[in-house]
């Protein structure tokens, strides 16, 4: 075979050690000046260019770096910056540096645009706001000048640009305009930014089209073509990208549009391959995505080899590019001095900096690198045959584990009397201000500055602190505050068998906000108690109802690198049935409420409506396994900070939850008109009290809310509570607002019992 042309999408931005973060977050506290922070940017984009040449990519991106978001580049790029930003659009990412992260992080004059998740990944992008005023100016300043940038490294680098059709789909209509009729000018734009690259010597450019891979309304679907054909006068090779799931039913589309090549993703989607060869005209290039860039496990090389000779059989070897499946920003930069990993890990790791050699061995079909590669899935798969604890215990499970024995009408009295709550009880979400002082003492006690003795006594005391004040509060269910956790996943995969810590494994979330993911790399077991003996301490001082705390199974695994050996709906069985023993331990240990948080079961709904069901079947049944086999006396919540429900109502109501705390607040309880319409029966605690902003609201704000709440819900069903967590909050601002909200409660619990 020969030697195939290789691609990348897209790099990690970051840097190996968050050089971008520390170097943004320094620039915004006015420590450091716009040229240190411009530097260190240049720097890094210049580090993971060279890297990718050494590694042999032969076809190199540019403009996938971002000081903070591809989205909010395309809006700079394209001229189409919110009115509120001035008349005149940025101007070029320097010029107006200031501006460009006002868009992003708000400030006195201007409010940040909003941010949603991209795709089904944990990158947040800002979202464009369409209006009709829009001028959409292009300024491709930027763009031009990292490719330049490159090409004086001597990389002929691929521009990458958002897609026009993904842009506008992506963003929001402000004042009711149809976004696609904005497309003409946007095109416009599009069409001066691609001269532009043509006259700094451009050959190539990538431009991203993921909303191929979801369900397309009949009128966007028939735009792709004529917008393709426009942009295509323009003499560039285009490549269409396509990532994070199958094109489907758009796969005609896709394969037709007027551009030069085509890449999609066959790692999520490896059953589109032959379709795709079948409809791809003559003469048109398509680009394999086959090392998946959104996990971190090494590549199979012989099941990547068939996809490509299938590829190479029907296309020829000069149509046929070698890539990973979308870009690698969804993954660490590099494995290399991960040295604190269990046995046998290291071995299973794929970074970028991995991925990329990967990518060559693939498209060299390199000899060696597939010897030492088959051997190793061989073992692996030897290894994953043993038989397992775990495995055998779900093997066993009946219909019944995965459903509390009485009803909710049948448990609800049972809760009341074991519970003695008052109507519209109180309680919180879980959290309690984090000061500055626990977080510096878990630091000190992780450095080894501080002892476990001295550390425990700490949190006892933070603890108690918590109590006293919840109980002078007046509120009715009581939380121990999570002092002893840094992070609601990590605390529970640092006690579970089956994960892993990585040191640098970073994957950016959103500006400069990183997260580290934990690893679950093989069978999920519960060694001993989690969270039994900090529940236990916090209920012994205290004769009001103690709940208990747990994250999620789904949430567990949402937030974690996942094993791609096994399916997902397996390992959050596995986190599922681990957590059933934690809250049949904490039952035994006298805690009559418990709390098992799902904030993530919405971000992991599939990208298609089709798979919907599929999904939230499993994301249920692992909620159910992990919460029921309680007793019908204890109770049973949990708790998602989002008001969007309107999809999955069915499988919340579903999960059976005794109480469902979640975010309302903002919107006023509009989605308490869902809960009504759908007949949701249990009990829900809508929040009162918005803990995103630093506000503390009025008794007065509370007493209304809760009056619109009961103009949807019957009084048994009403709880009374905070949209989340207040771990980011202060003491004082916490206590006032909860003070409010009590006295709000106590005031309608009056009124309700003169009628
Ligand atoms: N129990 C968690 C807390 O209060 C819930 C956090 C969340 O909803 N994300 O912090
Ligand atoms: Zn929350």
């Amino acid at each position: 075979m020969s030697v195939l042309t290789t691609a990348n999408l897209g790099f990690p931005r970051m840097g190996l050690h968050r050089e971008l973060k520390f170097a943004l977050e320094s620039f915004w506290s006015g420590k450091t000046g716009e040229d240190d922070l411009l530097a260190v940017a240049r720097d890094l984009r210049r580090r993971h260019w060279l890297l990718q040449q050494q590694a042999g990519i032969s076809i190199i991106p540019s403009n996938d770096f971002s000081l903070y978001d591809q989205l909010l580049d395309a809006m700079v790029l394209v001229g189409a910056t919110p009115a509120r930003y001035g008349d005149s659009h940025v101007g070029g990412v320097r010029a107006g540096l200031r501006r460009y992260f006002d868009m992003a992080r708000n400030s006195a004059e201007q409010p940040a645009l909003e941010m949603t998740k991209w795709f089904d990944t944990n990158y947040h992008y800002l979202v464009p706001e369409w209006s009709a005023g829009l001028h959409f100016q292009a300024d491709p300043t930027s763009v031009v000048e990292a490719f330049e940038a490159a090409r004086s490294l001597g990389i002929t680098t691929r521009p990458v640009l958002i897609g026009p059709i993904t842009l506008l789909l992506l963003g929001k209509s402000v004042d009711g305009i149809e976004p696609l009729s904005l497309l003409p000018k946007l095109l416009t734009a599009y069409e001066a930014v691609l001269r532009a690259l043509v006259e700094a010597g451009a050959t190539q450019v990538q431009l991203d089209e993921p909303m191929l891979v979801t369900d397309l309304a009949p009128e966007w679907k028939r735009v792709y073509d004529t917008a393709y054909a426009v942009l295509a006068m323009q003499p560039l090779q285009i490549t269409v990208a396509t990532y994070f799931g199958t094109l489907g039913d758009n796969l005609e589309v896709a394969a037709t549009l007027p551009v030069s090549g085509l890449h999609i993703d066959l790692v999520r989607a490896p059953e589109q391959l032959d379709a795709m060869l079948a409809a791809l005209p003559p003469e048109k290039t398509l680009s394999l995505g086959i090392v998946d860039g959104r996990n971190i496990w090494r590549t199979e090389y012989a099941v990547a080899k068939s996809l490509i000779d299938r590829a190479v059989g029907v296309l020829g070897s000069q149509r046929v590019v070698v890539a990973p499946s979308c870009s690698l920003l969804h993954v660490p930069v590099d494995k290399t001095g991960e040295d604190k990993l269990p046995k046998g890990l290291f071995e299973r790791l794929s970074f970028a900096v991995q991925k990329l050699d990967e990518v060559r061995y693939l498209a060299t079909a390199d000899a060696q690198a597939f010897a030492a590669n088959a051997a190793y899935f061989d073992e692996q798969r030897r290894l994953a045959a043993e038989p397992s604890l775990v495995r055998e215990k779900l093997a066993r499970l009946s219909e019944t584990d995965f459903s509390r024995p009485q009803a909710y009408a049948e448990r609800a009295p049972l809760q009341r009397a074991a519970l003695h709550l008052p109507l519209l009880p109180t309680t919180t979400i879980g959290s309690f201000p984090q000061t500055q002082e626990v977080r510096s003492r878990r630091a000190a006690w992780r450095k080894g500055q501080i002892d476990d003795a001295a550390y425990e006594k700490f949190l006892e005391e933070a603890t108690a602190d918590c109590i006293r004040r919840q109980e002078e509060l007046g509120l009715d269910v009581l939380v121990h505050g999570e002092f002893e956790r840094n992070d609601m996943v990590e605390y529970f995969g640092e006690q579970l068998d089956g994960f892993a810590f990585t040191r640098n494994g970073w994957v950016q979330s959103y500006g400069s906000r990183c997260v580290k993911p934990p690893v679950i790399y093989a069978d999920v077991h519960r060694p001993e108690p989690m969270t039994v003996r900090w529940s236990k301490f916090a209920q012994s001082r205290t004769s009001k109802p103690m709940k208990g705390m747990l994250t999620g199974p789904v949430t567990i695994l949402q937030w974690s690198f996942v094993r791609n050996d096994i399916p997902e709906s397996e390992t959050t069985f596995q986190i599922a049935l681990a957590l059933r023993e934690e809250i049949e331990d904490l039952e035994r240990a006298g805690i009559g409420v418990i709390q098992v948080d799902e904030p993530a079961l919405r971000e992991g709904l599939p990208l298609r409506k089709s798979e919907y069901a599929a999904y939230l079947d499993w994301a249920v049944k692992a909620f159910r396994l992990a919460t029921s086999s309680v007793k019908p006396e204890t109770q049973v919540h949990t708790h998602m900070c989002y008001a969007e429900f309107e999809t999955i109502l069915p499988a919340i109501a579903a999960l059976d939850a005794d109480v469902i705390s979640m975010e309302s607040a903002r919107s006023k309880m509009a989605l308490l008109r869902d809960f009504k319409a759908q007949g949701y029966p249990n009990e829900i605690g809508p929040g009162v009290w918005d803990i995103h902003a630093t506000r503390v609201p009025s008794q007065d704000e509370v007493h209304s809310l809760l009056d619109m709440a009961l103009e949807s819900l019957r009084t048994e069903q009403l709880w009374v509570n905070p949209d989340c967590g207040l771990k980011t909050r202060q003491w004082p601002e916490t206590e006032a607002s909860l003070r409010n909200m009590v006295a709000a409660a106590k005031a309608v619990r009056e009124e309700l019992a003169k009628k």
